[in-house]
C-alpha cells in the first residue's frame, strides 16, 4: 500500500529525514515511533504530500500502487490517492461551528464537500451512511450537536467516522492520542484497531507510548534524528534498543 523510497527532506540546513525507505502493505498496522523531533510527523505528511510547500528532495512514494511523488513533484494521481487516504491529526482539526453529522459527511469528497456543507446540500443517502460511521465510532447520539461542544476523545471519533465516511484504504494518523485522557486515548485505539481488523483498513498510527504501540501494533518503524531506526515486528524492540531510540529515558514513562 505504501511504498517509499529513498526519501529526503531539509528544512533550511537541517535535514530532518535521511534517506527514509520503507514500505507498508495492505493490512497492517503499524505503529510509527521515536524521539520528539526525530520526523515522524514530517514524513507521515510527506506520504500524502502535505508539505506546506516544501517539496520532498529526492526520492518516491507510491500510495497503493500509483507513483505520488517522483523528485518532489506532486503528481496529479497525487489528489486520487489522497482521497483514499484519511489523515487523523492530534488536534482532531473539525469545523467547529458545524454539527457532528455535517463534519463526518464533508469527509467524502476532500475540500469541495465543506462548500456543500456549508449549504446543507447532503442526500438522505449520504447522510444515512455518515449515521453508520458515527455508529461505529459510538457517537450516532451525538450527531446534532456541534463540534466545538464535544470532548475532546468525543472530537477524535468524529474524526474517524469521518474517515469511515471517506472510504479510506489506508488511514495515516498522527498521534491521534496524544491530547486525550488515558480512557479515551484507549476507546480511540479500540477504534482504529477495529476498523482495521474488521475492514482490513491500513493504519499507519505515530505514537509516543511504547506500551500502547505494543498494545495495538504489530510492528513498528522508528526514527531517530530523521534515520530509520528500527523497522520490524514489534517484539523485537527489545529494552536495549529502546533505550538507545530514546537515549535512556526512563522506560517506564514511554
Ligand atoms: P513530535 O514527536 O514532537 O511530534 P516529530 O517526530 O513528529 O516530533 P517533526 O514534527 O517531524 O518531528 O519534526 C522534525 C524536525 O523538523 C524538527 O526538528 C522540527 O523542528 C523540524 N520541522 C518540522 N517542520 C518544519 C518546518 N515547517 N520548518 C522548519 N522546520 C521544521
Ligand atoms: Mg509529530
Amino acid at each position: 500500500t505504501i511504498n517509499a523510497e529513498g526519501l529526503n527532506k531539509s528544512f533550511g540546513h537541517r535535514q530532518v529525514l535521511n534517506d527514509i525507505s520503507f514500505r507498508v502493505a495492505t493490512g497492517e498496522m503499524v505503529a510509527l515511533i521515536g524521539p520528539s523531533g526525530s520526523g515522524k510527523s514530517t514524513l507521515l505528511r510527506h506520504l500524502v504530500g502535505l508539505t506546506c510547500g516544501n517539496r520532498t528532495q529526492g526520492g518516491r512514494v507510491s500510495l497503493m500502487g500509483r507513483e505520488v511523488q517522483a523528485s518532489g513533484r506532486l503528481r496529479r494521481a497525487a489528489r486520487i490517492e489522497r482521497c483514499r487516504t484519511g489523515y487523523i491529526f492530534q488536534q482532531f482539526n473539525l469545523v467547529g461551528r458545524l454539527s457532528v453529522l455535517t463534519n463526518v459527511l464533508v469527509g467524502q469528497l476532500g475540500s469541495m464537500s465543506r462548500l456543500r456543507a456549508l449549504c446543507g446540500r447532503f442526500t438522505d443517502q449520504e447522510r444515512q451512511r455518515a449515521r453508520a460511521c458515527l455508529a461505529r465510532v459510538g457517537l450516532e447520539e451525538l450527531i446534532d450537536q456541534r463540534a466545538n461542544t464535544l470532548s475532546g476523545g468525543q472530537m477524535q471519533r468524529v474524526a474517524i467516522a469521518r474517515v469511515l465516511m471517506q472510504d479510506a484504504e489506508l488511514i495515516l494518523a498522527d498521534e491521534p492520542i496524544a491530547s486525550l485522557d488515558p480512557r479515551s486515548a484507549r476507546e480511540v485505539m479500540e477504534i482504529l484497531s477495529r476498523i482495521h481488523a474488521e475492514d482490513g483498513r491500513t493504519v499507519v498510527v505515530t505514537l509516543h507510548q511504547v506500551d500502547i504501540a505494543r498494545r495495538y501494533c504489530h510492528r513498528a518503524v522508528a526514527l531517530k534524528d530523521g534515520r530509520l531506526y528500527f523497522d520490524g515486528p514489534i517484539n523485537e524492540l527489545t529494552d536495549e534498543r529502546l533505550q538507545a531510540l530514546y537515549e535512556n529515558a526512563d522506560l517506564d514513562e514511554l
